[in-house]
């Protein structure tokens, strides 16, 4: 044992080298703080989107969504143990143990996310959330992946279009398409295009988390998850 206020000083200069706060509040001293840690619990909701079925378990919004930009973007990759979870129980929805087993694919990066990351957020979260995802059977084709962030939703759907690419056979494959955060769907929707010109049966898809509102989607809460604030 280190004399308390050794151990202080070590934490302190430890701080200093490497500042941790909470990737949800930024309270000090802590990679995620038990109020940040309990937003983080699963509350998957079923959605379709263009008769796609979508899964998600948490809604992109304050906390949740400073916590998925500190993993995705400032690189806090410790998060994915905490984040792999809520996954998980998106996944679980779709992929009951008496369900038929699915390849799950991963949406890959754009080019430039790639880049300036150099790993990738949604096969890491799969890893973490115990559900391996075949990274690398979707590709970006190359010109195709500019920011959409000042793009409606039907510019982002017209963008998207045809931007993907399946570079494996799955024909007669059923296949969940995963990703990290769902904002218009026009994503999962590209991806299941070019999954089913390769020949798979797309199942579903399952993100971590949703943008609030504004989705032409009939919205279900799932049994077994509580009626706690969504
Ligand atoms: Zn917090």
């Amino acid at each position: 044992m280190l004399p308390p206020s050794f151990a202080a000083a070590l934490r302190g200069a430890l701080a200093a080298v490497s500042p941790v706060s909470c990737a949800g509040c930024g309270a000090p001293d802590l990679e995620l703080c038990g109020g940040c840690r309990r937003l983080l619990r699963p509350q998957p909701v079923e959605t379709v989107h263009g008769g796609l079925r979508v899964v998600t378990a948490l809604r992109y919004e304050f906390e949740v969504r400073e916590a998925v930009l500190a993993y995705k973007q400032r690189g806090r990759l410790r998060l994915a143990a905490e984040l792999g979870p809520a996954l998980r129980a998106a996944l679980d929805v779709v992929l009951p143990p008496d369900a038929v087993p699915a390849a799950l694919v991963a949406v890959p990066p754009s080019p430039s996310g790639r880049r300036r990351r150099g790993w990738d957020p949604v096969t890491v979260l799969a890893r973490a959330a115990g559900a391996p995802a075949s990274a690398g059977v979707l590709v970006v084709r190359p010109g195709r992946s500019s920011s959409q962030k000042r793009l409606d939703r039907e510019q982002r759907a017209r963008a998207r279009e045809g931007s993907l690419r399946c570079r494996v056979d799955l024909t007669g494959r059923r296949v969940v398409v995963l990703d990290d955060v769902l904002t218009t769907g026009s994503t999962v929707q590209e991806a299941r295009r070019a999954l089913e010109e390769a020949g798979a049966e797309v199942v579903a898809a399952v993100c971590l988390a949703a943008t609030p509102g504004g989705r032409e989607v009939t919205r279900r809460r799932l049994p077994g998850y509580g009626g706690a604030k969504a």
